[in-house]
């Protein structure tokens, strides 16, 4: 097994929770921070902003969030 080592919060140095989702063929990767709840999201290797993330999770699931409530 050669999982990789868990990376450092860079906020708190806590070990982030690594989710993994695979999108279209990309794997999108979400790294949280249990202890300060600090989220940041990569897509295929990038760091990407978490409206761009549900972007893609969004197409991926065929729902589109509407504009207006
Ligand atoms: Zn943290």
């Amino acid at each position: 097994m050669a999982l990789p080592a868990a990376q450092p919060c860079p906020s708190c140095t806590s070990e982030l929770v690594t989710l993994k989702i695979n999108v279209d063929g990309n794997d999108l990767v979400m790294f949280s921070c249990q202890t300060c709840d600090t989220r940041t999201w990569e897509l295929a290797g990038h760091d990407i902003k978490l409206e761009a993330a549900l972007e893609h999770v969004g197409a991926h699931a065929g729902r589109r969030r509407r504009a207006s409530v």
